[in-house]
């Protein structure tokens, strides 16, 4: 059985990591979404803020789990069972990033392969600090997210759309 990690801080989740979960869970019999809960950045929602919204987000996925975890991630890969961490990869200006992530984790973990994909065309543009930006402005995200995502961007103010 393959269980693929999908890590990150989804401040909130967008239509982009929804994107990339559908797609990794096509390949592995198992993907689980591991949300950090404490990233080096300012964050909009709380841990269980996160974990909600995106269980709410990737309900209708069988094969797709939400777990926060506090630990660094080749560790908690290694507690789930993990073979696979998942990744997303949408400019070149990523690619230097999860390069140097890559080949760290690798170094940390030797048997956890790093598997990118590249982001769908359409949410190319797409990540959850331009969605808060954009939202703040009073602009329309509502392709962007799902909509309990731009509800709760309303309610934390956000949102001024
Ligand atoms: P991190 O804080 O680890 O960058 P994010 O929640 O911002 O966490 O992103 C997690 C992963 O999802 C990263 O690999 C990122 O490149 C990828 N990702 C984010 N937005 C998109 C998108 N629109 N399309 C494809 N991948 C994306």
């Amino acid at each position: 059985m393959t269980i693929a990690l999908y890590p990150g801080s989804f401040d909130p989740i967008t239509n982009g990591h929804i994107d990339i979960a559908t797609r990794a869970s096509k390949l592995f019999d198992k993907t689980v979404i591991g949300i950090f809960s404490t990233p080096e950045k300012h964050l909009t929602f709380s841990i269980e803020e996160r974990v909600d919204l995106a269980r709410r987000a990737v309900a209708h996925l069988p094969k797709v789990e939400v777990k926060p975890y506090t630990n660094i991630t080749v560790d908690f890969a290694k507690q789930i069972n993990a073979q696979v961490l998942v990744r997303g990869l949408r400019m070149i200006s990523d690619f230097e990033w999860e390069f140097e992530m890559a080949m760290m984790n690798r170094m940390l973990s030797p048997g956890l392969e790093t598997v990118c994909f590249m982001a769908s065309q359409e949410f190319q543009f797409l990540s959850a600090s331009l969605i808060k930006e954009v939202a703040s402005l009073g602009g329309n995200i509502s392709s962007l997210v799902p909509p309990h995502v731009a509800e709760a961007l309303k309610k934390k103010g956000v949102s001024k759309a």
